[in-house]
């Protein structure tokens, strides 16, 4: 089995829609990608329909534009419906799969519901919880056609708008600096034409002043913030504190 798959993700960043990668971690994925890292993307739903764009091609045609501009190695989309997308042991499943056959050592999953917004991020936030314990999980060979487990050593969740005061429960929260690598996310944000045409362009203002106040609470000038239900923990503190 070993040899048919695929060179390892260092990282897997997981979506309900193309886009939410983008919006709540895409200076993090920068980041890691400028590091050497070699950085995925999975979107559980094409995100489709929405009322301003053509259909799904044109959206996996911005999400892979968006990717390229980040620089992640790897995009799939899993084919979940929009709108309509619950935790549920298919899904769970599907991603668990994603995960033994690229075997991360980080998953950066959503962190938060978006009570005014779609009802899919709460849901995506349960299955990628269980399918990075799924991916562990032995004596199962016929659920995951035979993939070898693969144990996820670390889950960081990120945020879309409403994430600066509400982290789940037991989370520790990390600022991630993203001076430098604003505008890139941007960049990859502004590959959604389709989802912010210019009646929506205060996304772009919104996302920066968000990066700012992180920032501010993270001493950094620009910060993106995730989320762990493990304490950061380091055997170089100078490094910690000294880098930013
Ligand atoms: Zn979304």
């Amino acid at each position: 089995m070993d040899e048919q798959l695929p060179e390892p993700l260092d990282v897997i960043a997981v979506g309900a829609h193309p886009d939410d990668v983008e919006i709540g971690c895409g200076g993090s994925v920068a980041r890691l990608v400028d590091q050497g890292l070699r950085v995925g993307i999975v979107d559980l739903t094409d995100g489709e329909p929405t009322p301003r764009s053509s259909g799904p091609e044109q959206r996996l045609a911005e999400a892979r534009a968006a990717a390229a501009v980040l620089g992640v190695v790897h995009r799939e989309q899993l084919g979940f419906p929009n709108r309509r997308l619950f935790d549920g042991f298919e899904v769970r499943v599907a991603l668990a799969k994603v995960f033994r056959r690229f075997r991360p050592r980080l998953v950066l999953g959503l962190g938060d519901k978006t009570p005014l917004a779609s009802p899919d991020h709460a849901q995506a936030v349960a299955i990628t919880e269980a399918a990075v314990f799924y991916s562990r999980l032995t004596k199962w060979d016929d659920t995951f056609d035979g993939l070898p487990v693969h144990t996820v050593p670390n889950l960081l969740c990120y945020f879309l708008f409403a994430g600066v005061a509400d982290l789940p429960a037991a989370h520790w929260p990390i600022v991630v600096n993203i001076h430098g690598l604003l505008d890139r996310k941007l960049e990859a944000i502004r590959c959604y034409a389709s989802q912010f045409p210019p009646e929506k362009a205060h996304i772009y203002p919104r996302v920066e002043a968000l990066a700012h106040t992180v920032g501010l609470m993270g001493g950094c000038e620009a910060g993106e913030l995730l989320a762990g239900s493990r304490i950061p923990c380091t055997n170089d503190l100078t490094g910690l504190l000294l880098e930013v």
